[in-house]
Order: structure tokens, then C-alpha cells, then sequence
């Protein structure tokens, strides 16, 4: 028997209780995994909610992040014993995830845990940090070097957020921080942000295609008309990493500050991220994540009170990495 956060759907009303369930109820799958850690993303809160028609067979576990130990495996790659972590492919939305203490997954989805760190840090960098780390390198890869200027942050406060900003000033970046949260902004200048600035006007409508140049690069995960602005206020060959849309989905733009500025807008998906980049990806994470750091932007929680902290991520409540402890 293994302890899971179950979540049911009647009426079109989710209920979720945590529950002791048999290991004949796993999923199938080539690898049995036990979890320690799963975290909690803007994904697990809609998932939790039954927001975004994400999850379509109840009962469902929720959790998009696992961490744990291989406790059995039909996969060559993985052998008992061994420390694996998994983000995306879906798990935690139409597979069976990781706010339990036993997940039954394809091999093909986990990755060795990273040398340097614990299944707990692991999952304080969760889909977010990893998420962070693939948009920092998309924006290097565009050209994007320290001494190039400010970049922005936006949803600073957030999971994503907290990530980029430390991740880009540990790297040598100068970061402005972008939150609605005045009370974020000593915890901003912690994770080594130089400048913070309201998010509210950048949430009204671009009245020009072309604003003042200011951005050397942008890490987004508000979206909207956010992303419209931050567009209009790149430097000239300067890119975006479109990472969320904690604001909106929706993008109005002309071709414009393409077109006379040569910007880029780049796209970041974690999810169906082929395992080679996954692999290069969590490397980067080992060698240039300021541990210490991450400590002080997460902070842990049972799987009982994950439905709760669910509701608050939606509603931008949550500052930094939620780690979920499975056996609490
Ligand atoms: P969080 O809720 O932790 O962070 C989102 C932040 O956005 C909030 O903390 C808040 O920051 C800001 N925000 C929230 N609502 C609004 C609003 N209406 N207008 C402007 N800003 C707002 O979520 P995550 O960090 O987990 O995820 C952030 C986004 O990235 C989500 O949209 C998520 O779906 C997406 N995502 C995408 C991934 C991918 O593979 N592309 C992977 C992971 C996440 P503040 O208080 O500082 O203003």
C-alpha cells in the first residue's frame, strides 16, 4: 500500500482526499518509482482545481514533478537503487503523477538525478526551475552575454520568476525584477535582482509597435499584453523567452519591431523537451544554480495541503518553489 493525494470528479465538482491505495492500482509503466518529493507549478494548481480541461480520467494523482529512488525497473537505463527525476510528458495531467509515494511511469521520461543535488533540491527547481534554466539558455544561444544590459524578469515573485532571477544574476546578469508584490521586493534583491518595477504598466495596451529600446533580453511568464510591451521595448537584436501566461494568452502585436529591429521572440517548451536537451538542461542546473538560494526561495509542504496552495498559485499568491514532502 502507498499513500497518494487522490483527486475525484462528480458533478463537475473536484474532491480530493489523501488515500492509501494498493500498487496493483498503478498505472502501467516500466518503472516503479519511490517518490520523495513532487513540487507544486501553476500546472498542478490548475490540475487541483480541475482548471484548463487538463486532467480527463478520474480518479486522477496530480503532480507534473516527481523525485525518488528506482524500486523496480524493466528498463536497462535504471536499476534499483538508483535516484531518478521526472518533469513533464504529461505525467501529473493525463499520467498519473507525482503527489504520491509510489509513481509507475515510462523510463524513457526520467533522467538521472543530478550529481550535487537532493531529491529535495531537485524538486525545489521542479518544471519551474528547469523551465528558468531552458529559457537563460535559449536567450544566450540568441546572443544574450552579460555586460549586454538589463534583462527583465517578469512574474518575478512567481516560481519561474524566482528561478530566472537567480539564475541570470548568478550568471552575471544585471536583472530587473517585473512583480505585483511590493512585499516581494526585498526577497527579489535576495535572489540578486538590481531593479524592481511594478508590473501594472505593463498590463495596459501598447499604444506604439516601437516603445524606447531598454530590454537586453526578456525572461516573460505573464504573457498578454505584457509580452506585447516587453516586444515593443527590446533592444535592437534583442529576444524574449516566451515562457507563461500567468496574464494572458493572447498576443497583439504587428510585425514591426521584427521587421526594423531584428528581435526574437522565442518559444520555451518544458514538457515534450527531447530527453537529450533534458539531460543538458539539468546539468546546467547542477553546476550553475546558487544552492543557498534555492533554499530560501522554496519552502515544503504535506500532500494535504497541496489542494490549498493549488488555488493560491492561480490566484499569484505563492512566492517562490513549493516542494511537496509525499511522506508528510
Ligand atoms: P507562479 O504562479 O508561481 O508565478 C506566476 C507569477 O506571475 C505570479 O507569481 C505573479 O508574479 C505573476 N502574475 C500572476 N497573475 C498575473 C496577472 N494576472 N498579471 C500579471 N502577472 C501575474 O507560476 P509558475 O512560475 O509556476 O508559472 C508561471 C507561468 O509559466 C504560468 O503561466 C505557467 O503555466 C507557465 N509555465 C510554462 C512552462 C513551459 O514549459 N513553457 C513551464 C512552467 C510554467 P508577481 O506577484 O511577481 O507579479
Amino acid at each position: 500500500m502507498f499513500k497518494a493525494l487522490v483527486l475525484e470528479q462528480a458533478e463537475g465538482q473536484i474532491s480530493h482526499g489523501v488515500r492509501e491505495l494498493p500498487d496493483s492500482a498503478l498505472p502501467a509503466g516500466n518503472v516503479t518509482v519511490a517518490v520523495e518529493y513532487s513540487s507544486i507549478n501553476y500546472k498542478d494548481g490548475l490540475v487541483l482545481s480541475g482548471g484548463g480541461g487538463l486532467v480527463k480520467r478520474y480518479p486522477h494523482v496530480p503532480g507534473i514533478d516527481l523525485a525518488g529512488t528506482v524500486l523496480d525497473s524493466d528498463q536497462a537505463a535504471y536499476r534499483p537503487g538508483e535516484q531518478v527525476v521526472l518533469t513533464g510528458w504529461r505525467v501529473g495531467e493525463v499520467q498519473w503523477g507525482g503527489m504520491a509515494q509510489r509513481a509507475r511511469v515510462n523510463g524513457d521520461w526520467l533522467v538521472p538525478l543530478p550529481a550535487g543535488l537532493s531529491t529535495r533540491q531537485a524538486m525545489a527547481v521542479g518544471t519551474a526551475g528547469f523551465t528558468a534554466m531552458m529559457a537563460v539558455l535559449a536567450l544566450e544561444a540568441h546572443g544574450l552575454r552579460p555586460a549586454a544590459g538589463e534583462v527583465l524578469v517578469t512574474g518575478a515573485a512567481g516560481g519561474v520568476g524566482s528561478m530566472a532571477t537567480a539564475v541570470l544574476a548568478r550568471r552575471g546578469h544585471q536583472v530587473t525584477a517585473s512583480t505585483g508584490r511590493a512585499s516581494a521586493h526585498d526577497y527579489l534583491r535576495q535572489l540578486g535582482a538590481s531593479t524592481l518595477i511594478d508590473r501594472a504598466p505593463f498590463a495596459e495596451a501598447a499604444q506604439r509597435p516601437l516603445e524606447a529600446e531598454r530590454w537586453a533580453g526578456c525572461i516573460d511568464a505573464v504573457g498578454g499584453n505584457t509580452l506585447a510591451r516587453i516586444i515593443a521595448q527590446l533592444r535592437y537584436g534583442a529576444s524574449v523567452a516566451a515562457v507563461g501566461l500567468a496574464g494572458g494568452s493572447k498576443l497583439e502585436h504587428t510585425l514591426i519591431p521584427f521587421l526594423l529591429r531584428g528581435v526574437n521572440l522565442l518559444g520555451i517548451d518544458s514538457v515534450m523537451c527531447p530527453r537529450e536537451r533534458r539531460l543538458a538542461v539539468w546539468q546546467r542546473i547542477a553546476t550553475d544554480l546558487p544552492v543557498a538560494q534555492l533554499e530560501a526561495m522554496s519552502r515544503e509542504v504535506g500532500l494535504a495541503q497541496a489542494p490549498a496552495v493549488g488555488a493560491q498559485i492561480l490566484r499569484g499568491q505563492v512566492r517562490g518553489r513549493i516542494i511537496v514532502n509525499v511522506n508528510t
